[in-house]
């Protein structure tokens, strides 16, 4: 999908508003996310725009996931982190607030005080368990 006059990732990339890039390739631009929960903090963008990575090509979303542990380890060189957090949001209900794909990468420090936890459920049942995970299985497309 080509770029999209409202979204600021798609200006970022078009260079109409400036960023602080760490990488740049054809298919993808890193930088500095400009309210970071630990300095640091950067966002993969596919240089194209996708609302959902789902619908995102598979050559983006292939560099992406390349890039993001060597971007990481050089993250955590420089900042001397001693671990990090690769997330994506995908739609509001998950947080998503920038509407064009992007990963983040969250460098992390022994108590950061970054909170990404949440309780966990118990499925009833194996049963329950195994008839949700062939629910899935059969709606799987084109991997
Ligand atoms: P998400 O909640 O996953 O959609 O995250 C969007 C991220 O984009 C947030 O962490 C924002 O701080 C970050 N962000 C929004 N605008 C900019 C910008 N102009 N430059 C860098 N990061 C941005
Ligand atoms: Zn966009």
């Amino acid at each position: 999908m080509p770029y999209v006059d409202d979204c600021v990732f798609c200006k970022i990339l078009q260079k109409q508003i400036p960023s602080v890039s760490v990488y740049e390739d054809e298919l993808i631009l890193a930088f500095l996310d400009i309210a970071p929960f630990n300095f640091g903090h950067a966002l993969i963008v596919p240089k194209d725009h996708h609302h959902s990575c789902t619908t995102l090509g598979d050559d983006y979303l292939a560099r992406m996931m390349q890039a993001a542990p060597r971007i990481a380890a050089a993250i955590m060189r420089a900042t001397e982190a001693e671990g990090f957090n690769l997330f994506l949001n995908n739609g509001s209900v998950a947080g998503q607030v920038v509407p064009h794909v992007h990963l983040h990468i969250l460098p992390r420090f022994a108590n950061d005080g970054v909170l990404m936890t949440a309780s966990t459920r118990k499925y009833d049942s194996t049963q329950a368990m195994t008839d949700l995970a062939e629910k899935i299985k059969q709606r799987i497309t084109h991997v």
